[in-house]
């Protein structure tokens, strides 16, 4: 009776320690994989990448076309720099996961009518009904002033959607941050003379990326690669605004 009472006591203990090696083993692991999680698991950015089902319309607008160059100088046309980061910008979006229409996709005016006027006319509210059909607009152009020291991007933004002036926020953020930290300059609401932002009714933006009259500008806006770095911070202040929505009412 006492040898079978020490055997079963045996047996438990043996089944206890190979138990607790186990648990031992287990708690380890757990511990070493939390802290080698934790070394090098980045957190989770602060923006958005939209789901097939429900990828909102983003709509982009490279500015003028065709017969209205918009501004030139330094041997650079605008409507050339303004289609050329937006396709960029286009291309990035759609890789993001977001449905994208463009105002025009090739070197093109989009108005009819007899005259220029009445083309330029006809031309900005084809755009404003294109943005209108989407959620939100970002609309890339280029600037030019007769003082050439000035340079750096400029945005404004649409005084109809309220959520306007954060998409631009996003954006200063997003390029003053990777491209232009000493660009100091100020997010503008647009005024009357800007007839697209003042007629979209969905949150709208004008990204001025630079000025073509200002040499160095210009130099960086005739480079491939600074213009993908462009339409690259133009995306990142966009997935920020996105990233934005949940946490305010925008
Ligand atoms: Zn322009």
């Amino acid at each position: 009776m006492h040898i079978v009472s020490y055997s079963v006591w045996g047996d438990i203990v043996e089944k206890l320690r190979i138990y607790l090696r186990w648990s031992a083993c287990l708690i380890f692991v757990f511990l070493f994989g939390s802290l080698i999680y934790g070394a090098f698991a980045a957190p989770a950015p602060q923006v958005s990448l939209a789901s097939a089902e429900a990828a909102p319309l983003v709509i982009i607008d490279a500015g003028h076309g065709g017969e209205d160059g918009g501004a030139s100088d330094n041997g650079l046309l605008e409507k050339d720099v303004n289609l050329s980061v937006a396709l960029k910008l286009r291309d990035m979006l759609t890789a993001a996961g977001y449905r994208v229409k463009m105002t025009r996709d090739e070197d093109i005016s989009l108005g009819q009518g007899d005259t220029v006027r009445a083309r330029k006319i006809d031309d900005t509210k084809k755009r404003v009904e294109i943005a209108d059909s989407g959620s939100c607009l970002i609309s890339i152009h280029q600037n030019k002033f007769t003082d050439s020291r000035y340079s750096g991007a400029q945005i404004f933004y649409s005084p109809n959607a309220p959520e306007s002036e954060k998409l631009a926020q996003c954006m200063r953020r997003s390029i003053t941050g990777l491209l232009q930290p000493e660009n100091k300059r100020e997010l503008k609401k647009a005024d009357g003379g800007i007839y697209l932002l003042n007629n979209v009714q969905k949150s709208a933006v004008i990204v001025e990326c630079g000025f073509l009259s200002n040499k160095e500008e210009a130099q960086k806006l005739s480079d491939e690669e600074y213009r993908r770095q462009l339409a690259f911070a133009v995306m990142c202040g966009f997935l920020e605004y996105k990233g934005s929505e949940g946490n305010n009412a925008s």
